[in-house]
């Protein structure tokens, strides 16, 4: 299924570009506050459960076109952001010329495969502009678009053995890890507010297929920035669950960035970005 979250955190089917309302259908009791993402959380680690239900409902409900809806981030209130640095061989190789630009020097620890946090109150929805900092405009410092996949957890759990891992995921979404080029810290430079775009809504994981194989394309107003297919990912999903979950117990609704594909680059106001997964779907971004 594709799930997105609409006005009042009303949950959504979505097929063909119409969204059918199916929050009635859930079997257990729906919150509209954004704080207590309970609901939430038990849908992503007992869908299989709800899902004939919502199957019904999507099948059955009053259709309302996905233009006239205004859709919020897919995801509610997850414990942390995790996300992958240092992911395509192609983008490491970028980042020794962006660093030398941004920071005068290259940091080689940066270069490394590794996850760190973002935070969760970074996170925006498909209806959402992306917000440059006035202050980090007016330091001259870069601001760049990082186009991912991202995997949504669903029974979350520790030290998850790589060959079950797709086990623990409930869906995949598309996500840009914006992000200042300083020398400060990942999770400062990447944790402002609507620097964690995430839509347009979810593909559970028995619809998505193998996450080892979707392509990745991210246009800045028309123009190509990125184009990856995750085959090339050098930790793939299964392995970036597993590790991460070697370090910090993920929780059902947990959001993981999978890295940024080559070609990042500067945003500036008044861009437009387009960014397209395979078998996920669009998702357009102004910037101001
Ligand atoms: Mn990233």
């Amino acid at each position: 299924m594709k799930l997105a979250l609409l006005d009042g955190l009303r949950l959504a089917a979505v097929r063909d570009g119409m969204a059918v309302d199916v929050t009635a259908a859930l079997p257990w009791a729906h919150d509209a506050d954004p704080l207590t993402a309970g609901w939430w959380r038990r849908l992503c680690r007992d869908f299989a459960e709800a899902r004939p239900a919502l199957e019904e409902a999507a099948g059955t409900g009053r259709a309302v076109p996905l233009d006239s809806a205004r859709l919020l981030a897919p995801v509610l209130n997850p414990s942390k952001i995790v996300a992958c640095a240092s992911n395509y061989a192609d983008h490491v190789a970028e980042m020794h010329e962006v660093q030398r630009r941004t920071l005068g020097r290259v940091e080689s620890w940066m270069m490394e495969f590794d996850v760190f946090l973002k935070a969760p109150s970074s996170i925006s929805g498909p209806g959402d502009d992306i917000v440059l900092p006035p202050e980090v405009v007016a330091a001259g410092q870069e601001i760049h678009h990082e186009s991912e996949l991202v995997v949504v957890i669903g029974s979350g759990g520790r030290d998850i053995p790589e060959d079950t891992a797709l086990g623990h995921v409930f869906g995949y979404t598309l996500g840009l890890d914006i992000t200042v080029r300083s020398a400060a810290d990942r999770s400062r430079r990447k944790s402002y507010d609507t620097f964690s775009p995430i839509g347009p809504w979810v593909v559970t994981a028995d619809e998505a297929g193998d996450p080892g194989d979707l392509d990745i394309v991210l246009q800045v107003n028309g123009e190509d920035r990125q184009r990856v297919n995750t085959a090339t990912l050098v930790t793939k999903v299964p392995a970036i669950v597993s590790y991460a979950s070697r370090m910090m117990t993920l929780l059902p609704g947990d959001v993981i960035f999978t890295g940024a594909p080559p070609g990042v680059g500067a945003i500036h106001r008044g861009d437009r970005l387009t960014t397209w997964i395979s078998r996920i779907g669009p998702m357009t971004l102004d910037v101001r």
